[in-house]
């Protein structure tokens, strides 16, 4: 697909194309716009025709428009695939959650992007599209861009899609499209080691988000089963290489889950471990997703664990919850189109 190329890949796709030079920036506006083909008006019917097979192509399926002003999409793509993305407008900008699988393997107990399995990775272009239609229809334009953020925080493990994540990190960060800074952008990740590493050696500098959701390895394997493949001290010392060579701040999630990991113990725990770390804790009353049998804690009790994480040390808010009522808040992503949306 055409949108999973850069801008320099395009300039030589038009030269072999024996298109003309400066038809390379149109094409790329125009993409970097989500303009459908028969939306371009610059572009000769001839070129369109040579691309028509490439160029990106999507219908939306689903959107929905929470009380607090949240909007989750689900786009479709041509091989039947959908994803699901959602737009949070906060004072400071308006953020995306993209996914960056259709499904995950992942297998976390409590998430309902993981209940059918992983279906295929997200290509870049796919990725992509998720921040420029919204960017679309905020009516944003190459001078003024709406999106001012982007998270990884939706269906998928960003790390399990390496190589097509990064090439997406490339893209939308790129200065001549549409252009969002690295410091306005967080990766999360369940924690597979190794491309923690390799993000940081890549020469990334997104804000890492970790999902913790446990001080402890036996707990933590109980409700996420990546803990099998990766201890929490491998995931720290990952960390660690990501601050050292980034100087970003990482951010652990902890979903709190009534009775499993909301103890005292498990907050003195987790305050140990992450105690002389720059670091920040993300406390999120676990969403209930109906086809698991966990709760959330109350919010109130969210908030005295975070009073007590603070006077421990350890940098925490507790996160806002939006867009509960669509189905668009944290964990709650899934695929029922078709189903029983
Ligand atoms: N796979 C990545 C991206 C998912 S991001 C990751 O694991 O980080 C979504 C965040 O929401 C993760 O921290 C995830 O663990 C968390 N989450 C999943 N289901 C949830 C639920 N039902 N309630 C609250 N948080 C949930």
């Amino acid at each position: 697909m055409i949108l999973d190329l850069d801008f320099g890949e395009i300039q030589s796709l038009v030269a072999s194309l024996g298109e003309e030079k400066y038809r390379a920036k149109q094409l790329f506006d125009a993409m970097t716009l989500a303009k459908s083909l028969d939306e371009i008006s610059n572009l000769p019917a001839s070129f369109k025709e040579k691309i028509k097979d490439d160029y990106f192509s999507y219908q939306v399926v689903a959107d929905l428009k929470s009380a607090d002003g949240t909007q989750k999409v689900a786009l479709k793509f041509p091989d039947g695939a959908i994803v699901e993305s959602v737009l949070l407008k906060y004072k400071y900008g308006n953020t995306v959650c993209v996914s960056t699988q259709v499904g995950c393997r992942m297998g976390c107990k409590f998430c309902a992007s993981t209940l059918n399995g992983l279906v295929r990775n997200l290509t870049p272009g796919e990725i992509l599209l998720q921040v420029l239609h919204f960017n679309k229809i905020l009516g944003g334009d190459l001078k003024n861009r709406k999106v001012t953020n982007v998270v990884l925080m939706g269906c998928g493990e960003p790390l399990d899609n390496y190589e097509n994540v990064t090439k997406f990190l490339h893209l939308v960060t790129s200065e001549n499209g549409i252009n969002i800074s690295q410091r306005n952008i967080s990766l999360s990740t369940c924690g597979i080691v190794p491309n923690i590493y390799k993000l940081a050696d890549d020469g990334f500098s997104v804000t890492l988000t970790i999902s913790l959701h446990a001080p402890n390895d036996s707990l933590r394997k109980t409700i996420m089963p990546i803990a099998n493949a990766y201890k929490i001290e491998e995931i720290l010392k990952a960390c660690d290489y990501y601050f050292d060579k980034t100087g970003r701040r990482i951010c652990f999630e902890y979903s709190l889950i009534e009775g499993v990991n909301d103890t005292d113990d498990c907050i003195k725990e987790l305050a140990k471990i992450l105690k002389g770390r720059s670091c920040h804790v993300n406390l999120i009353p676990l969403n209930s997703v109906k086809e698991k049998n966990l709760i959330g804690v109350a919010r109130k009790k969210a908030y005295v664990i975070a009073g007590k994480l603070e006077k421990m040390g350890i940098s925490a808010t507790v996160r806002r919850t939006m867009g509960e009522d669509i189905e668009g808040a944290c964990g709650q992503l899934r695929n029922r189109i078709g189903d029983d949306v």
